[in-house]
This record gives structure tokens, C-alpha cells and sequence, in this order.
């Protein structure tokens, strides 16, 4: 959601203040006009215009698309209030916004220096050794590192303690190469690390923390960086995959062993997208030796099941092809590439399909759900395909924005890399596999009604299916509920403001689906609801105060304890019985995040949550003081997308192929899920899709590549 803030200064001010200083004057000290600057923030840039007068401020606009709703948005809103009434860019930052907070005042100084005419100037930094802490993208724990300045300038950053790669490689991206960029550059306007950007934002802070820890002000250290402008032509290739996640890898070695010469794109710093964080891809028959024994689910009525879910025939041959080759496209991985996997567990929703849903195979020894550990067989088996032609190769950290058209064919993809290089690339047959659009707010809202909080890289931002419909393609079920199998509060707190405990009993009063649980309209919440299914994906757990009271003495209720979500716990534990002393505390907390609503009656309530009143009196009962506790769902991903034929061909609105054209993945999986419904109605299926697709567009492009 778009944020922006304005405020305006009424009439004219007897004695105005400078706006870089808080000095009072009534000397000139600005060209009177309208100055606007940018700095990078949190997901993104956020822009200051300060209107002037000779003497003073008398405008000032903050806009900041990206920034999270509920901190870095709401930082805004409290950033121009503060500027306003200080009539200075010399401000506070806002506790917990720190990124937020510095990109403001950075842009706002830039604006100001303007406005004054002067040149940006650095305030002398003391030499040593500065130890700071952050929040990252970890919800077990926050990072600390050492900046060292030397002559006044950031001679290095060493990252001490950080459990951001514990929840998945991509973090270690940011780890591996920022610190060394920020240096280069001397600058924390040094880009995130694409795919890492919560990650990059937690080092940014460790290093403005430590500039004002060194007497400087970490808002004059935002110099641009400077990017290339060159382009870089890349001809000749038989396929050209966009987004090396699992489908788009997955269709670059069935290309490239087809003989294809293939070029990869990829905009993250490592390949594996949310492919490699999985658990693993549904199997519907045996792949080695080890799986002899193992009573797989039956394809007949896997097949029917899944006709009778979708509602229709419409893609039967496809979904034929994800029931009765499943196990032929995954064994055609192993045999080739070397994929490995282990053990079955059930789907989640049959519990007659008690083997259903395979697992990889753990790396040394070690796996985990969100994990790192499985990206290794993908980089070997990426190595293999690459290996299968001299010309095949791919390109990390580079971003495919548009498809490159001859009249009405593509015929290229170009991209930009990190360094702002924009490179062509050229060839017969294009697969998109970008991953779908939970990356993307506006599709977000416009297909599911809103965004949504993810567990997923947000780096799939629908741009594999923009560049489908740029090229006449159409969409098939692109509105599919999103994946949503976590719950959690809203606004996860990653900082120390409540310990690892009052962590766990705050997300254990969020999920549980208690007696006084509502949906976002005031009504009582339907228990049988999927999480996917709750409307707006999220409700609220209303409890009245005399009953948390209650458990400052008598600890959770049983139902409360036993609320269980994949990493509800953010390393800490909590017991039924157990007195909660500390409530106060974490209510408090909770509210200052938005996590929890307090309301002094059920109409107070009511116009907190938005609902009507008499639906929420009618499900709440008593008029009494009430504390609402907000839960979430989290999502893997988006799962609608562009239209495909049975070869991921994609198609025109009236159903004919674009014949050099393909997708794989999240960016054509509508087309064997069906809208209105829970997405998939068995564990494992969007990976198994991966395999699919890949498979089946690796080769479909190879053949029209080949025979160019
Ligand atoms: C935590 C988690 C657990 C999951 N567990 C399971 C599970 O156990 N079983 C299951 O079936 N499914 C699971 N899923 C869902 C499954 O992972 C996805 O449906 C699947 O990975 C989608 O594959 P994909 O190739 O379409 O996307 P991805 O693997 O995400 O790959 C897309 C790639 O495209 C890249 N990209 C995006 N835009 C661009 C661009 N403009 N230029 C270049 N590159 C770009 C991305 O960076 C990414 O690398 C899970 C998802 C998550 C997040």
C-alpha cells in the first residue's frame, strides 16, 4: 500500500526556524521553491519534498511505496509530524523504523542542503572499533557486528553473531557480499542484496548505528552510488530461462540435456528461490530402489480427487501429466542431474494418502524446514547442465524487467545487472519461471484484496507473467487463494523489547482459535476454515481483560498453550498454568507493533477493527473492556498465473500457443488449481509442479530452439 503523508504549515510563522538547524532566524536562508530528494529505505526508496519560503519550511511530503505498513509506514506519518514541528530535518529516528527513519532524514537533509544552496558535508568520524546491534530477518534472534573507521572512513564491517542464515541461504547472500560493498562504496545508499533485502537492511543499521557511535550522522553516509550504463548483447542461445528457482532450473537442465544451448537469469545472488527452502515435492510412485516397499497413493483415484477439487476437465491433460508422470519427471532429476530423496510422509489432508509426499535428502547431515542444506544438489545439478555446452550459462544478481520484441515475436529478454549494466539477451525460445506475484502489492490487492505478510523471497514480483501478458498471453485462475499454512501476529518482533517467552505467549494468544475468535467482519470465525480460506486471511482472538488478568495468576488455559505454528515460539517457551506476571508488558508491547487492539467497548472495538457494530455485539455478548490479539496468515507464495497447454506453452486468450513461449512454476500453476477454493488440497503439489513444469518446458523449448 501506497504511503504518504503531508502536512502543511499553517499561515505565515512570525519568527520561522531554520530547517537544517533548529536555530530561530528571520534572515533568508533558502532560494524560496520546492525541493525533493530520495534515499533508499526499507523495501525501497522514499522521497522528502520540502516546500520553502525564504525563511522556513512550509511544506513537507513523505512518500514511501514500499515501506512496510504498520512500522515503516507509520514512521512516516510521525517523521513529517516531527520535521514540521522541529522545523528542522535534524529529527529523532522512530524506534524500530531505524531504516526507515534514516533514508527520511537522509532524503529530507539532501532537500534542505538544496533549498540552502549548500554542498552535502560529512561530520568527522572518530577512529575505532564500534559494536552495534540490528534485527534481520531472523525471528530467533537479532545480529551484531563490528564496524571498524579508520581516517574517517568505514575500513571494514565483520558481521559477530547473526541467525538469519539459520532460516535459509539467502540471508548469507547479504552477508557475503554487502559488508564488502558498503565499504567500496562509503555509502548506505550501497543497493540491498536482491532477494536478502531484510537481511541487507540489518547490516545497513549495524553500520549507521555505528557512524553515530563515531560522533558522525548516519544520514550524510547515503551518497549515490554510481551505476554503469552500458549494454551488453547476448546472442545465439536456444532457450533463454528467466528466474533459476526450482522450475526454471529444473527447465534449464532438461534443455540443456536435450543439447539446447541455454542462458539463465537470475535476480537474487544464489539460485534456488523458494524452491530450495522446501520440504520436498509430492511422489506418486516409486523413484529407486529404497521406495520398493512404500504403499503410494493410488494415481486412479489421485487423478479423479483432483478433477472433482478443480471442477472441471478443462486442464485434464495436464493434470494427468502431474498424476501419471509425476514419479517419471522426478526419476528423470535423480537419473540425470542427481537429486536425491528420502522417507515419505502423508498429505496433510488425506490421511489415507499416508505416503504421498517425498522429502530431499539432508545435506551433511543436516536439514530443516526453512532451511539451507538444499540448495547444494541444485547448484551440483545447475553445474552438470551448464557443463553440457560450452555457451550454456547464467547470470546471478541480474534482473529480467521486459521481454525484447521483433514485431510481434520475442526474441530476447532484457535485464539489468546489480551494477546497473543492462544486459540483452537474445534467443529462440524464452521460459518464464519467476515465481509468481506475492512480491507484487498491487497484484497482491488486486487478486486477493490485499498483501499479505510471507515467509517466501519476495523477489517473484510478477514479472514473469507481465512479460507473458506483454507478449498477447493470457491468465488462467490468476486470483487462486495464496499458500497459507503459517500463522503468526502481524508485525513479528525481532528486537529485545519483549523476551524469547512473552514472545511465545503473545503468538500463543494470536493463534489460537478460541470461544471469542472473529473474523475481520465481527463474525464468530468458522474453526473449519482453512487457513487460506479465513477472509482476509487473518482474525482476531477477543479477549476481555478480566480474563487476561486471570492469567497473570493462573497462566494460559490449555486451549491458549497448546497453539502451535511453524516458528511461533521465536526461541522460547510457555506453559499452561504457569502465571503470565508479566501481561502488562506484553500487551503494551503488542500494541505498540499492532499486534494488539485494547478497546473500552464493543463500539470502541468495532471501529478499531472496521466491522459493524451490531455483528461484533452480537458475537462478543457483554459491553465490557476487551483486548483483540491479531493473527496473520503468512504465505509461501502465489499460485495463479499465465495460461499454458499440457507442453507450458503459453497461451493467447483464445487458446492459441505463442509458440516460442513458455512458463514453469508459480508463474502458470493456476492451471491445475481452481479459484474460490483452498489452492491445493494436498502437501508437496507446488513442488511436484516444479518438477512438472520443468520438465516439460525444459523440453518443449528445447525442441522449438533446436529446430530454429
Ligand atoms: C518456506 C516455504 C516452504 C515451502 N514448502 C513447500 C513444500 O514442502 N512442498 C511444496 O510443494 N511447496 C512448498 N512451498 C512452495 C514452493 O516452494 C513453491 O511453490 C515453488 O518453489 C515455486 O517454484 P518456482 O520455480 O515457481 O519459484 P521459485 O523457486 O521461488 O523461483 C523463482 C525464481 O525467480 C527469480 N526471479 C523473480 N523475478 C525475477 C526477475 N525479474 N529476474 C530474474 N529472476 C527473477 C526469483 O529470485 C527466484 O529465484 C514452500 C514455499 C516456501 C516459501
Amino acid at each position: 500500500m501506497k504511503k504518504f503523508f503531508m502536512l502543511l504549515l499553517a499561515g505565515l510563522m512570525a519568527v520561522s526556524v531554520a530547517a537544517c538547524s533548529t536555530k530561530p532566524t528571520e534572515e533568508k536562508i533558502y532560494t524560496a521553491g520546492t525541493y525533493t530528494a530520495t534515499a533508499a529505505g526499507f523495501g525501497g526508496d522514499v522521497t522528502v519534498t520540502l516546500t520553502v519560503s525564504d525563511t522556513a519550511i512550509t511544506a513537507v511530503e513523505i512518500v514511501g511505496a514500499q515501506e512496510t505498513e504498520a512500522i515503516g509506514g507509520a514512521a512516516l506519518e510521525t517523521l513529517a509530524t516531527a520535521i514540521k514541528d522541529a522545523n528542522s530535518v535534524e529529527v529523532d529516528v522512530v524506534s524500530g523504523a531505524t531504516v526507515t527513519s534514516n533514508a527520511v532524514l537522509a532524503a529530507a537533509k539532501k532537500a534542505c542542503d538544496q533549498a540552502m544552496g549548500v554542498a552535502p558535508s560529512k561530520t568527522a568520524l572518530t577512529d575505532g572499533t564500534y559494536t552495534a546491534t540490528a534485527v534481520g530477518y531472523s525471528w530467533t534472534g537479532m545480529m551484531t557486528g563490528e564496524v571498524k573507521i579508520e581516517n574517517g572512513a568505514i575500513a571494514s564491517i565483520t558481521i559477530t553473531e547473526e541467525h538469519d542464515s539459520d532460516t535459509g541461504e539467502i540471508a548469507k547472500t547479504a552477508l557475503d557480499l554487502l559488508p564488502g560493498r558498503i565499504v567500496a562504496n562509503q555509502s548506505l545508499a550501497t543497493d540491498a542484496i536482491s532477494g536478502a533485502t531484510v537481511t541487507s537492511n540489518g547490516i545497513k543499521d549495524i553500520v549507521a548505528q555505528a557512524i553515530e557511535m563515531a560522533g558522525g550522522k548516519s544520514t550524510e553516509w547515503m551518497d549515490e552510488v554510481a551505476k554503469e550504463t552500458d549494454t551488453v548483447k547476448l546472442e545465439g542461445y536456444d532457450v533463454v530461462v528467466v528466474g533459476l528457482g526450482g522450475s526454471g532450473m529444473l527447465s534449464y537442465m532438461a534443455a540443456a540435456e536435450q543439447g539446447a544451448t541455454v542462458f539463465g537469469i537470475e535476480t537474487a545472488a544464489k539460485v534456488g528461490g523458494n524452491s530450495t527452502t522446501t520440504t520436498g515435492p509430492m511422489l506418486l510412485g516409486p523413484i529407486n530402489d529404497s521406495y520398493a516397499e512404500v504403499n503410494f497413493a493410488d494415481k486412479d483415484e489421485v487423478y479423479q480427487v483432483w478433477i472433482d477439487y478443480v471442477g472441471s476437465e478443462e486442464k485434464a491433460d495436464i493434470i494427468k501429466e502431474a498424476v501419471y508422470n509425476n514419479d517419471t519427471h522426478i526419476k528423470y532429476y535423480q537419473d540425470n542431474f542427481g537429486f536425491e530423496f528420502t522417507g515419505m510422509i502423508m498429505s496433510f489432508v488425506r490421511p489415507q494418502w499416508s505416503a504421498f509426499w517425498t522429502r530431499y535428502v539432508p545435506e551433511n547431515g543436516q536439514s530443516n524446514i526453512f532451511g539451507p542444506n538444499k540448495t547444494n544438489q541444485y547448484v551440483r545439478a545447475m553445474d552438470k547442465a551448464v557443463a553440457m555446452n560450452e555457451k550454456n550459462d547464467y547470470a546471478l544478481e541480474l534482473t529480467a524487467e521486459e521481454l525484447i520484441f521483433n514485431g510481434d515475436t520475442a526474441v530476447g529478454v532484457k535485464a539489468v545487472a546489480y551494477d546497473g549494466t543492462t544486459y540483452e539477451v537474445y534467443g529462440d525460445a524464452i521460459i518464464l519461471a519467476t515465481g509468481g506475484y506475492v512480491g507484487n502489492a498491487e497484484m497482491c490487492e488486486e487478486n486477493w484484496g490485499r498483501t499479505l505478510n510471507t515467509v517466501a523471497q519476495t523477489t517473484s514480483d510478477g514479472t514473469g507473467i507481465n512479460m507473458g501478458i506483454s507478449a498477447g498471453g493470457a491468465t488462467y485462475m490468476l486470483g487462486v487463494d495464496p499458500m497459507i499454512h503459517i500463522l503468526q501476529v502481524p508485525n513479528m518482533i525481532k528486537n529485545n523489547d519483549l523476551t524469547a517467552d512473552q514472545k511465545a505467549i503473545l503468538s500463543a494468544l494470536a493463534l489460537v482459535k478460541g470461544e471469542m475468535s472473529t473474523n475481520v467482519y465481527g463474525e464468530a470465525l468458522d474453526l473449519t476454515l482453512a487457513e487460506a480460506q479465513i477472509p482476509n486471511y487473518m482474525y482476531y482472538n477477543i479477549y476481555t481483560e478480566a480474563e487476561l488478568n486471570d492469567m497473570k495468576t493462573n497462566g494460559l488455559p490449555e486451549n491458549v498453550s497448546r497453539a502451535t505454528s511453524m516458528f511461533m515460539k521465536q526461541g522460547g517457551t510457555m506453559t499452561a498454568g504457569a502465571p503470565v506476571t508479566d501481561m502488562d508488558t506484553i500487551l503494551e508491547v503488542g500494541m505498540e507493533y499492532g499486534n494488539v487492539l485494547k478497546a473500552d467497548s464493543i463500539k470502541d472495538l468495532a471501529a478499531q477493527i472496521g466491522c459493524d457494530e451490531a455483528t461484533l455485539a452480537a458475537t462478543l455478548g457483554e459491553d465490557t473492556t476487551y483486548y483483540a490479539v491479531i493473527c496473520a496468515g503468512y504465505t509461501y507464495g502465489s499460485v495463479g498465473g499465465l495460461d499454458v497447454d499440457v507442453n507450458m506453452n503459453v497461451l493467447r486468450a483464445d487458446g492459441t500457443p505463442i509458440a516460442n513461449l513458455f512458463a514453469a512454476g508459480a508463474d502458470c500453476q493456476g492451471v491445475e488449481n481452481v479459484e474460490g477454493k483452498i489452492y491445493t488440497p494436498w502437501g508437496g503439489q507446488a513442488q511436484s509442479w516444479t518438477f512438472t513444469s520443468g520438465y516439460l518446458a525444459g523440453h518443449a523449448a528445447a525442441a522449438y530452439g533446436l529446430s530454429k
